[in-house]
């Protein structure tokens, strides 16, 4: 058998495995597969790269170049994923557990990159917010912007999700347009290896944005600054470890910790066993403990019902339980696959040994159970286990101890306060479930939960079909817990990618702020154009080009005109005593949606042309009632732009509406679709 030899890429170069490098097992068969770890990496070396070549060349791209290298990467590894499952099984995953890990992680890059395409801008600076009024007359302006760190990210991850892991800590790191150092857990580094690869292969980044190290890191984390982070995802007693090395604290490194978390489930007081709550409460218990063997940090470690369910919920999650067949991942039939290791085992059933000093073991015999298709005594195999607390108010094991694998304990509670209070004892997790049909139980538990949990998942018969599952954490959310979750957080849209970047507050004047931020502020300079500019083209228009109407004067006619065309008759357009006695009015005043019809009116060119659609408007505000004899008139401004798709590109514009007295009535901004 040839054992794979897992190498890094450091600064460009492929190392092989040598001084140091540790062997790795099949999670199957217990045999050597592959060999990892080179002490003569020179961390040096590799931190140079990614601070003098890839960051300079991610942070030359705009945020959409940058989502559009996720996309190919998402597209070329999805074309090539047979290799990453096959290499797969033998960490003990199962072709499902494959999905999670593998699609799980290609579908995080297609999320990032639409959400850089869609929710930021093809620029490269990223603004917080909004603009904060500084001065009274609007020409000192505060905008915080966030930019991408000068440094490095140091990915360091468990062995559980060897591709996942990786991916969805890269795609915000990338489109922040930060390189990225990868550091996998070296038991299962083989699957990441290949994945790396793969992607560079593809020559899709630029040259420096990913390495990759098999194996320790040596002394890379006392290299760091203040313009790197470590994202970490392991252990506790790792993250400790790590993140309060003097170097890291002494320049404050920045330091994303996910770590141990004791997750629960609660079965709301007001599923019955006959309620659809119950059968799917009994089926998320199931699949959580059984995926991936249950080495997911995600997974449900603590099963909390209500007393008088205790029993059923134990007979159902039993029955259900021992329907999973363990074996072979390679299997069609096996349900659930082998633990990472032979050492996970023994980690995990150390840790059973201490959760049964508090709670009975009422399903799942790790000295009795059948394996198919493998050696039990060779594989890291267990079965899945379930233990009974009966006084969980009492224990303290069964809050603080994860067995990181099929492993979880019943525990009962009085009312919802008390079921709180005992999800609440992980001091600090990724995620609760709460299985309720009832939106009060619901509310409760976020209020008297949400401060002790990063994820609050909640589920009934109206959400099941669709439901994405307790255990999944997901690109667009946010993920990572407080206190003995790590008090990281990763994720979460386009927060997940300002993790990567310095968020300052800048504060200036109205042109600096639109020269920093690409879009045009109020205040800034107008830009007079050639010729109309719904004549213009994308890419001939400018940033505050500004086109100013002529006025036109809004009659009586016209607002009865408009109440009997629309049936809008609402009386403040229509009866001018009932109007008077209104508090904003001064009598009867044109509809607000009568004066944005106006205000198209002025500034259309009725011509075909470049403008190809309107889309919709933004931030529609009333300022000022518009009577019978006032003139309106408009000045149209492009604030913003961003390329679309390869024909059109969206041009958000700033209008202002203003009276005979230059009082602004309303303002918006108004989306187009223009052709390139
Ligand atoms: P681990 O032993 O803490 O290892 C985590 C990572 O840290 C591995 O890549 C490991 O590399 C590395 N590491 C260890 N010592 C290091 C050092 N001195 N310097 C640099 N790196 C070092 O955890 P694990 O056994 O892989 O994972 C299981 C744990 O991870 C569980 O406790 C689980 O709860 C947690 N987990 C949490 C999440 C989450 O998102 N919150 C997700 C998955 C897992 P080597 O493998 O080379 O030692």
């Amino acid at each position: 058998m040839t054992i794979q030899q897992v190498s890094s890429f450091a600064a460009g170069d492929w190392v092989k495995p040598g001084k140091g490098a540790r062997e790795i097992a099949s999670a199957i068969t217990g045999d050597p597969i592959a060999e990892a770890g080179n002490a003569a990496l020179d961390a040096q070396a590799m931190l140079d790269h990614a601070r003098d070549v890839g960051g300079p060349a991610l942070r030359r791209m705009t945020f959409h170049d940058r989502a559009r290298m996720l996309k190919a990467l998402a597209i070329h590894l999805g074309q090539h994923k047979q290799a990453l499952y096959d290499l797969s099984f033998d960490t003990g995953a199962t072709q499902k557990d494959h999905l999670i890990d593998i699609d799980g992680g290609i579908g995080t890059l297609f999320v990032f990159a639409s959400k850089g395409r869609r929710e930021m801008p093809d620029g490269h600076v990223y603004l917080d917010g909004g603009v904060e009024q500084l001065s009274r007359d609007g020409s000192f302006l505060g905008q915080h912007v966030c930019t991408p760190l000068q440094g490095v990210g140091v990915h360091i991850n468990a062995y559980n999700f060897p591709v996942w892991g990786m991916l969805e800590k890269l795609a915000p790191t990338i489109l922040a347009g930060v390189p990225a150092i990868v550091k996998p857990a070296t038991s299962t580094c083989y699957v990441t290896e290949a994945c790396v690869r793969l992607m560079l292969e593809a020559d899709i980044l630029p040259a420096g944005a990913l390495q990759f190290v098999a194996g320790g890191l040596g002394d890379m984390l006392d290299r760091l600054t203040c313009q790197d982070v470590v994202s970490f995802t392991g252990s506790a007693h790792t993250a400790l470890k790590l993140r309060s090395a003097p170097h890291i604290l002494e320049n404050s490194v920045r330091f994303v910790a996910e770590q141990d978390s004791l997750n629960a489930s609660i079965l709301g007081p007001d599923a019955d066993p006959d309620s659809p709550e119950f059968d799917l409460f009994v089926k998320e218990v199931c699949r959580e403990m059984t995926a991936k063997a249950g080495q997911k940090c995600t997974a449900i470690r603590r099963i909390i019902a209500p007393n008088d369910r205790v029993e059923a919920v134990i007979e159902a999650v039993s029955a259900r339980l021992a329907k999973t067949t363990i074996g072979d991942p390679r299997k069609e039939t096996t349900r659930m696959g082998a633990l990472v290791s032979a050492s996970q085992k023994r980690d995990v059933l150390d840790k059973i040994a201490v959760l049964g000093r508090e709670a009975e073991r009422v399903f799942g015999n790790p000295d009795d159970f059948a394996v198919d298709g493998a050696d039990p005594e060779k594989g890291a195999f267990l079965p899945p286990m379930l233990f009974h607390c009966a006084d969980p108010d009492g224990a303290q094991r069964v809050h603080d101890t994860e067995a990181f694998g099929p492993v979880s304990t019943v525990m009962g509670y009085r009312d919802l306060d008390h079921a709180m209070a005992l999800a609440n004892r992980g001091e600090g997790s990724l995620v609760t479930s709460v299985i309720t049909h009832d939106g009060d139980v619901a509310r409760q538990a976020v209020l008297g939960a949400g401060a002790y949990h990063g994820r609050i998942y909640l589920n009934d018969r109206a959400s099941m079909k669709e439901s994405t599952g307790h255990g999944s954490p997901l690109p667009h959310m946010v993920h990572g817990g407080p206190g003995r979750a790590g008090g990281g957080e990763e994720l979460g849209g386009v927060r997940g990618v300002t993790h990567y970047m310095q968020r300052t507050a800048v504060q200036g004047s109205p042109d600096h702020l639109t020269a920093i931020g690409g879009q045009w502020v109020p205040g800034a300079a107008e830009v007079k154009g050639p010729a109309h500019p719904f004549t213009r083209r994308f890419g001939e228009l400018a940033i505050g080009e500004t086109l100013h109407t002529a006025a036109r004067e809004v009659t009586l006619e016209d607002i009865e005109h408009f109440a009997e065309f629309t049936g809008d008759t609402f009386y403040a357009h229509m009866d001018a005593e009932a109007a008077e006695r209104n508090p904003f009015f001064p009598g009867r005043v044109a509809h607000g949606y009568l004066l944005i019809s106006f205000a198209a009116g002025l500034f259309v060119e009725p011509a075909e042309g470049p403008v190809l659609a309107n889309t919709g408007l933004d931030n529609l505000r009333f300022m000022k009632p518009v009577e019978p004899g006032d003139s309106v008139k408009v000045r149209l401004t492009v604030k913003k732009k961003t390329p679309r798709t390869e024909d059109y590109g969206e041009i958000r514009w700033h209008v202002t509406m203003t009276n005979q007295d230059d009082e602004q009535v309303a303002e918006y901004d108004l989306l187009t679709m223009n052709a390139y």
